[in-house]
This record gives C-alpha cells, structure tokens and sequence, in this order.
C-alpha cells in the first residue's frame, strides 16, 4: 500500500511538473531608448525589485505582489549564449557602494533572464499546479540601432543627400564644415585610398559623438556608429555621406567602378545595410514580445530647443520600428508580434511630483505626432513617468511667504576634463522648473529656463532591499501582470 502510496505521489508529481511545464509562461520583453536615457538604471531596477520582493518594498500597484501570488524571482542562465550577459552584479554594486555612484551605461546589446515563481490563481493553471513559472527574458539594446531603420529603404544617394540636409544647418552646420570641406576635394569617381576612407570615417564619428554628447542631439545616424558593439573597429562601420552625388552623371555613379571612392562607400553602406541593420532586425528584434522605450526628455529640455527638436525627429524614426502593417517594406521585413509597447518618460525624480503629469503629456504628444505609424489594433500602448532609481526626496519650502514644491538631492560630480567646478555630496534643495505639457513652442522657449541637475543616487542603499523608484509597480503591472494570473 505504501508502494502504491508513493507510486501515487511519483506520477501525480510527473503529472504537475509536465502540465506546468506545458503551461509555463514566457515573455522576451525588450528594454531600449538613446544612450543616457537609462536603460541600464532600468533594467537594474526591474530585476532588484523583483528579487527583493517583499524586502522593504512597495510594489501596490503590481498586483501579484498585492494579492500575494507572487513567490520569488531568481536569476538563471540567459537564453543566448553568444549575446553578452546584462551585468547585474556590477550595477548593484556601483548604486550600493559606500561612494554610490551610477552604474556602466548601455554600449551594446546584452541578455538577462529571471524566473519568477507565482501562485497561478484564476487561470486554467490553478486546477493543474499551486506553482507556475514566469520565464523572463530581458534584451537591452541602444536605440540608436533603431535610427537606422529607415537607411532600409534608402539608396546610398539617398541617404547621402538627407544626412548631407542635416549637416549644413543648425545645429550641425558650424561643427560640420571642415569635414565637408575635405569632401569637396576628393574626386568621387578616382581610385579610392583605403587610408583616407578610414580617416575620414573616423572624423565622421567623431563628429556624430560631439553632436551627441556635446550638442546634446538626438538624430545619429549611422547609430552604431556611437554604439558600435562587438563591430567596434570593423571596416562595415568605415563609410560617410558623400554630399556631391547628386552633381555626377546619374550613370557615372551607375557605373562607378567598385575601387572609386564612390564605389568603396557604396558597397560598405549597403554591406552595413545587410548585416547589421537588417540582421538585428532579424535576429533580435522579431523576437520580443513586449517592448519598453525610455526617454530622457528632460536634458533636451534643458539643452534647448534645437536638442528637443532633434529627439522629436530621432523619436518618430524610433516608432518607424513599431510601424507594421502599414508600409509594404516593413510588413515585409517583420511579422507582427510585439503586443505590448511601453513608453516611459524616465528620470521622474529630477522634478517635483505634480510635474510628473506634464512629462506624461509631452511624451504622449511626442508619439502621437506619430500614431498613423503604430497600428493600434494590434499594439496595446502605455505611458509613465517613472523613476528607475530615486535619487531625490520632494517636499516643500517657502519662498517669499508662499509654498513652493522642491526637490531634495545630492549633486552628482562632473565628469573630470569637464570643469571639475562642483563638488561632489553637494546638498541641494531646488525648484528645477516646469514641465510643458505640449511641445513647447516659441515662448517657452523664450521664458522658460529648465535646470537639469544631475545628481548622485542616494546612499544609503543595500544589495538585497529594494532600490527606491517612482512607477516601477505600474511598469512591472503592464509588462508582466497578466502573465502572472
Ligand atoms: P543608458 O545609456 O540608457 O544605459 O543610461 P543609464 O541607465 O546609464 O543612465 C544614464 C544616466 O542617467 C545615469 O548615469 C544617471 O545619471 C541618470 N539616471 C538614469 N536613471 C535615473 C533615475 O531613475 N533617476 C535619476 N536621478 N537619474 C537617473
């Protein structure tokens, strides 16, 4: 009888572990946005709640945790082995250190998987097992990989005339006319120098880097060329726009043999097209189920005009990504499978509380400019405003007898070379400045100062209790919730 007993147990075992198995879950979600839109404190902040849960943190609107279903959350090997490995470990430990500081920023793709354990409740699992798994696979990827979508359907001609239209005006047209004047002397049609390829190639990336980072502008294209990845030095990322196309004989350039220069450029332009456009597309992106895009749209405000003007750009060549259905190319291309599509406004804690509502509409308007692309029947959308990792506390102060909201924080240090002028630990207490709730317009602009402060996240924070965020819940409720049921 004990035998049998057992026996008994033994299949009724084999029976739930198969039917969880059959009915374990699964979601690849993708995490992307422009380098420094944070990615990295994102991700970092989405895997320590989830395998903190319950230590100390408030999850209340993710609604495994508020029921009680949720179990835990672990680490376990990642899918890809030949994609790099999200590291966890090191970005924890730089927000957690006695010195906090931010941790390594997104340079290429990498992977993360977690499996998170729940009580399945309401769906058909509930009958079959009191434990059901959620497989969780996290891609991170810049998106400036998603910039170069539209060179998809572009000739090299193309492409050239467009970034050459960007190049002589502002902002880029001062910072570009040097490199444009050693173009003006190269004979497009001559015998090409493998050297002076390369060197000028190397200023043209140079230049995209100062429009980055300097300018603070969104528009970069080629976008690996600043994320290069594992192509880092190849020669697939050795090629520029070459302005004066469009004054050669349309069959000179035909027929430009494949050593010209002009030949050299275009066969590397549409090398690049081939294998590392339409390859990510292919390998990565046709994959994900459910995508999240970040944006920092607070450091364009505070750089001006011409930078927030450039992420509205940057942002509608992003969402072509997302545009299928509509235009043969891309229907082609991708086959829908993307369901759900997260925005979120990031850095929420830069401002005070009741700005988080204006940074909300602003980037709803920056993506409904664009809703003709997205096809909604398909996609459901959301947007947040959401810190990853609070660095701030707000609250209140008086200014001249009158209440005003604040933000409570410590500086963050300038990079060195910078102008080391401020000091780290720095406490501050300021009013950073409105939030406009539409694009701004020409008098924003003109009375509106926006003071971004970059500051150095809080330090106090342990590895294992959960770091403080602003909407991480509701993130995790839309990503993950109805998995979990
Ligand atoms: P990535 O290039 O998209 O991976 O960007 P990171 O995640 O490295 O973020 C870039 C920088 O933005 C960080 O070094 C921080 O200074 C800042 N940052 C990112 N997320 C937050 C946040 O939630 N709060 C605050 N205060 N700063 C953030």
């Amino acid at each position: 009888k004990r035998g049998l007993d057992k026996l008994k147990n033994n299949l009724k075992g084999k029976a739930n572990e198969l039917l969880s198995r059959t009915f374990d879950q699964h979601v690849t979600l993708a995490v992307t946005g422009l380098s420094r839109s944070g990615k990295t404190a994102f991700i970092t902040s989405l895997v320590n709640q989830l395998i903190n849960e319950g230590n100390g943190t408030k999850l209340s609107f993710f609604d495994p945790v508020h029921n009680g279903t949720f179990i835990a959350a672990k680490r376990v090997p990642q899918k890809h082995f030949h994609v790099p490995r999200f590291d966890y470990d090191a970005a924890i430990s730089a927000l957690t250190a006695e010195q906090p500081n931010w941790p390594e920023p997104t340079h290429g793709i990498s992977e993360l998987r977690l499996s998170i354990r729940y009580q399945p409740k309401s769906s058909i699992l509930k009958y079959a097992t009191d434990m059901a798994t959620l497989t969780l696979d996290i891609t991170d990827y810049p998106g400036e990989w998603l910039l170069d979508l539209p060179m998809l359907k572009q000739t090299y001609q193309q492409w050239s005339q467009q970034t050459y239209d960007l190049m002589t005006r502002a902002p880029r047209a001062e910072l570009s006319k040097s490199f444009l004047a050693k173009l003006a002397l190269i004979d497009p049609l001559a015998s090409a120098s493998e050297e002076l390829l390369g060197e000028l190639a190397q200023e043209y990336t140079a230049l995209l880097y100062t429009f980055r980072y300097d300018l603070g502008l969104s528009v970069i294209q080629p976008g690996r060329f600043i994320l290069p990845g594992e192509l880092a030095g190849a020669p697939i990322l050795e090629f520029f726009p070459f302005p004066a196309l469009a004054s050669i004989d349309g069959n000179a350039y035909q027929n430009a043999p494949d050593d010209s220069f002009v030949g050299m450029l275009r066969s590397r332009y549409l090398e690049y097209k081939e294998q590392v456009v339409r390859k990510f597309y292919r390998e990565h992106f046709l994959r994900f189920d459910r995508q999240i895009v970040l944006a920092d749209c607070l450091t364009p405000l505070n750089k001006g005009r011409e930078s927030f003007a450039d992420l509205e750009l940057a942002m509608s060549m992003i969402l072509q990504s997302y545009s299928y259905g509509k235009s043969g190319l891309f229907s082609r291309l991708f086959s829908p499978k993307i369901d759900k599509l997260l925005f979120c406004a990031t850095k929420a804690d830069h401002v005070t509380p009741e700005q988080h509502a204006p940074m909300v509409a602003l980037l709803n308007q920056l993506i409904h400019q664009n809703k003709h692309h997205i096809s909604y029947e398909a996609v459901q959308i959301k947007t947040l405003a959401i810190a990853a990792v609070k660095a701030t506390t707000s609250g209140v102060s008086k200014y001249k007898g009158a209440d005003i909201p604040v933000i409570q924080g410590q500086r963050l240090a300038q990079r060195e070379g910078k102008g080391a002028t401020e000091v780290f630990g720095q406490k501050i207490t300021v009013f950073p400045g409105a939030v406009p709730n539409q694009l701004p317009q020409e008098n924003y602009w003109r009375s509106n100062t926006f003071n971004f402060i970059a500051f150095a996240p809080l330090s106090d924070l342990t590895k294992h209790q959960c770091l403080p965020h602003i909407r991480m819940d509701q993130v995790l409720q839309f990503l993950l919730a109805d998995k979990m049921i």
